[in-house]
């Protein structure tokens, strides 16, 4: 749901991120088809939203057993990267994924990428154990994912994402790696929201979509006027993103500590999230402490990661997403990274090398980890 509207906000594109304007391409893959393979909705346990959409296709070359259907990002990665617009195909694909456990944002994106190097000739059917992968071809992919399940021939090769298959490659591959920090990127176009680029590249853990609220945010799902966030955000500009990223990523850890779903959060108001917490833990926090607690985490994510190599030149965003696209909603636009980043590293108090400063982690109690990252 949402992903045939992305494509006219700019959030969604297509063809391992190089092409926009998808919106007529994009149509077989919208919400209301999966009404043509729904058994029944599903809710985790006395959720009211019931996200959850269980699928089974009864005929035809993609067959699918009775369970989980395929939900935004599966069909933007293993859709309109890979430019394929058949749901069934979508639907196969994701079932694949879910029981051999792999990530679809993932899997797809390193299809994609595979797609994009065999394109440009770097690789040919010799490497590929005879599959030839060409865009649209779902059936390809879908005996992609088998061999990245079993390590088999070029499954093996891309069995470790992008980056790692990339430096395999060699040539040029890199330029088709849409990573950050080794993590494919989820499906939300840095070019078509500004504050987006700034949230995946400084994620810890690489282009995440988790550590941080901002989609709801910067899409305006979702207004929490309580923590000081405007009521608009413009898309397309970099102003003011570091200052919203900042909060997006505090209230991200709130709800990721308290195990409650981003979607539920988009329906609730931070102080709904703070009495939840406060009565299922005890204790009597104030909206203050709870923000210092989140601000505790980051900085102690950051710091580990920094202690295992992470430093400031990972925050970045590829080459690919910071090069704007020809047509479609965000034609043109290009994130501010420079600006962005001067004002994250300076609002959250983050050094030149990309590690929380002494006196931050100091000043929230950190002194271990001071003493490892400034022996
Ligand atoms: S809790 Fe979240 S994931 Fe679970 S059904 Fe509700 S909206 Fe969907």
């Amino acid at each position: 749901i949402g992903m045939v509207a992305g494509t006219r906000s700019g959030g969604v594109c297509g063809k391992n991120w190089a092409q926009g304007d998808l919106y007529d391409f994009a149509k077989p893959l919208r919400g209301f088809a999966i009404t043509n393979y729904l058994v029944r909705r599903k809710a985790c346990y006395a959720c009211p939203i019931g996200c959850k959409r269980v699928v089974k296709v009864d005929s035809g070359p993609y067959q699918v057993d009775e369970g989980p259907g395929p939900e935004f990002q599966t069909c933007a990665n293993f859709g309109l990267m890979l430019m394929n617009n058949n749901l069934e195909g979508v639907m196969k694909a994701n079932e694949l994924c879910n029981r051999y456990g792999l990530d679809t944002i993932s899997c797809g994106s390193t299809i994609a990428f595979a797609t994009e190097c065999f394109e440009n000739g770097l690789i040919s059917k010799k490497d590929t154990d005879g599959i030839e992968l060409k865009w649209g071809d779902i059936d390809a992919a879908i005996e992609m994912i088998h061999r990245i399940a079993k390590r088999e021939g070029f499954g093996d090769v891309l069995a470790e994402g992008t980056r790692a298959a990339a430096r395999k490659i060699g040539g040029s591959a890199s330029e088709y790696a849409i990573e950050v920090k080794g993590m494919e990127l989820p499906m939300h176009d840095p070019r078509g929201f500004h504050g987006q680029g700034l949230a995946q590249a400084i994620s810890s853990r690489g282009g995440c979509h988790l550590d941080s609220l901002h989609w709801l945010i910067e899409e305006n799902f979702s207004h929490y006027p309580e923590l000081g966030f405007a009521e608009h955000y413009e898309a397309q500009t970099s102003e003011g993103k570091a200052q919203m990223t900042i909060m997006s990523e505090d209230l991200a850890m709130l709800c990721n500590s308290g195990v409650i779903c981003f979607y539920v959060m988009g329906c609730i108001s931070s102080d709904d999230l703070l009495d939840m917490l406060r009565v299922t833990t005890g204790f009597d926090y104030t909206r203050e402490e709870a923000l210092k607690c989140s601000e505790r985490i980051l900085c102690l994510k950051r710091g580990l990661s920094n202690l295992m190599g992470m430093k400031a030149e990972d925050d970045r965003l590829p080459k690919r997403l910071m090069t704007s696209l020809e047509s479609g909603p965000t034609a043109g636009s290009v994130p501010g990274m420079d600006l962005m980043l001067r004002e994250y590293y300076e609002l959250r108090g983050i050094d030149s090398n990309g590690r929380p400063k002494k006196q931050k982690l100091i000043d929230l109690n950190l002194t271990d980890l001071d003493a490892k990252l400034f022996p």
